[in-house]
């Protein structure tokens, strides 16, 4: 699936209708460089969940929770990590095997250690306000 979105209000509205596809367990890499509007679309996803929660980026720690009474949210940004070791002592692995729905920022820095089912969102800049949003399920 791929959408245009030419403000951030509009990519908030596609990832809070988005968000209404997701289950339990579901795990979403989000893939894009600095200011593409990964946060960004965290934010519509936690308020599309039902989750009342501000979404700030969580960049000087490695995860933030959001949750409610039903759901809980893991918000991962791993821009500040170097090497996979980094990574791998996180137990990411533990997250992504609850019954969460797990939203990882800079995704690519995982490579291989990234679950294999999981839902791919590729966010590119393609001018100020103008972003391609490109999502496949894996
Ligand atoms: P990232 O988390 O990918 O580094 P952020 O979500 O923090 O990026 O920031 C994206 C920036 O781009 C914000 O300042 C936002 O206002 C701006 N922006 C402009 N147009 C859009 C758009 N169509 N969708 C999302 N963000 C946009
Ligand atoms: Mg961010």
């Amino acid at each position: 699936m791929e959408v245009k979105t030419l403000s951030p209000q509009q990519t908030i509205n596609f990832a809070k209708e988005f968000a209404h596809t997701l289950k339990p367990g579901d795990v979403l890499a989000l893939f894009g460089d600095l200011g593409a509007g990964k946060t960004v679309f965290v934010k519509g996803l936690v308020a599309g969940l039902g989750i009342k929660q501000k979404v700030t980026s969580p960049t000087f720690v490695f995860c933030k929770i959001y949750r409610n009474d039903n759901l809980t949210v893991y918000h991962i940004d791993l821009y500040r990590g170097e090497k996979i070791s980094d990574f791998t002592q996180l137990g990411l692995d533990e997250i992504f095997a609850e019954d969460a729905i797990t939203v990882i920022e800079w995704s690519e820095r995982l490579k291989d250690k990234l679950p294999k089912k999981r839902i791919d969102i590729n966010i590119e800049k393609i001018d100020e306000k103008t972003r391609k949003i490109s999502i496949e399920k894996h």
